[in-house]
């Protein structure tokens, strides 16, 4: 598929709609569930998941996940991928890669590096590979029958899905990726009354997140999600510190050393590419960390451009913590906070996927090893 057509996502989308022989599946990142409401003038940062289901089931939608689900996948999958690397001494540190901008970002101004960057494929495309393996499987039907739709919070996902070696099926894992600011342009377009929706759940076979599939969606999630699995992985014993709340602010660079039991590990992240730049050439400097989480807009991707559009000198910081702060608080309240405690990601491996970094799961959720 060329990516002109991509240029027409909605149209696609509707077209999937009509066609009776296709099955639209759809998925919504963690922030747009805290951005959405803004279009409608509903208050900054409330969690509106459930309206945002029925929104998409209005429009026609077969099925609507939770893309969470998929970041728990994630983290399973990066956590391992991680513990090897610090068993093994190799590819350290550790490069986060689920923000494409970033990733983009390494393998242009910093080849040297891209062996460090994760395999692990970001939430949206294990969502993409999971739903025409597993999923396509499950129904008995062709992975083509299947139209797969994320709702995600910039331009730069929608390219991602398009990268050399990220697909497993014939075609595209994901076949179009709306944003936030678009979904509420076609709402609106459709005079569906999304303030006053009822809430649906998720249907059930990828309904089921953890609070550290949440926080996926803003800066400093990443790296703390990724560490309570760690932590289990590492100490195959429950871990004392859920919160370790390395950066829950829009800027800068944040370091610390984290204690795992008998492991001490130095992590860090930055907020944005002009801090990622200077935490880079730090490390080309000859510094030392093992593990560092970057996110190309400021505060991750509750600020990324497909949001909500607002005037170009609105400063929009106070909007962007509101938002990140509805998914740390529904971190908070989760009954489950740890990828590896939530029952339908056990029960994927079990059944279908293996361990973690190796077998089947290796396969489908990892990109080949980038070589420096
Ligand atoms: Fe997109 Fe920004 Fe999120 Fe990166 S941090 S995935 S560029 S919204």
């Amino acid at each position: 598929m060329e990516i002109k057509e991509q240029e027409k996502p909605v149209e696609q989308i509707l077209k999937a709609i009509n066609n009776k022989k296709l099955r639209v599946v759809g998925a919504c990142a963690p922030s747009a569930r805290v951005a959405m409401g803004e279009m409608f003038g509903m208050e900054v940062g409330l969690n509106l998941k459930g309206k945002l289901v029925t929104a998409l089931k209005t429009l026609g939608f077969d099925d609507v996940f939770d893309l969470d689900f998929a970041a728990d996948l994630t983290i399973m999958e990066e956590a391992a991928e991680l513990a090897d690397r610090l068993i093994s001494g190799k590819n350290l540190p550790h490069l986060t890669s689920c923000c494409p901008a970033w990733v983009k970002y390494v393998e242009k101004f910093y080849p040297e590096l891209k062996g460090n960057l994760s395999t692990t494929k970001s939430p949206q495309q294990i969502f993409g590979a999971i739903c025409k393996t597993y999923y396509a499987e499950k129904l008995g039907v062709e992975p083509d029958s299947l139209f797969v739709v994320c709702i995600m919070p910039c331009l730069a996902k929608r390219l991602e899905r398009l990268k050399a070696g990220i697909n497993v099926s014939r075609g595209l894992d994901v076949d179009a990726v709306l944003t936030v600011r678009e979904l509420g342009d076609l709402l609106k377009q459709r005079n569906i009354d999304f303030v006053n929706l009822a809430d649906t759940a998720f249907d059930s076979t990828f309904g089921m997140a953890s609070g550290a599939g949440v926080i996926f969606g803003t800066s400093g999630g990443v790296l703390e999600a990724a560490l309570r699995t760690l932590s289990q992985r590492l100490n195959k014993n429950s871990i004392k510190h859920l919160d370790y709340q390395i950066n829950r602010g829009l800027d800068g660079i944040k370091e610390r050393v984290i204690e795992l039991d008998t492991r001490k590990i130095k992590v860090a992240l930055a907020s944005g590419l002009n801090n990622a730049k200077i935490l880079l050439d730090r490390l080309k400097a000859g510094e030392k960390f093992d593990f560092i989480e970057v996110m190309a807009c400021p505060g991750g991707c509750v600020n990324g451009t497909g949001m909500p559009l607002y005037p170009r000198d609105f400063d929009k910081t106070p909007l962007v913590k509101k938002r990140a702060k509805g998914l740390f608080d529904t971190d908070l309240k989760s009954s489950i906070r740890k990828a590896h405690d939530n029952e339908q990601i056990k029960n994927l491996y079990k059944v279908y996927l293996g361990e973690p970094n190796k077998d089947r799961a290796k396969s489908l959720l990892h990109l080949p090893e980038r070589k420096n």
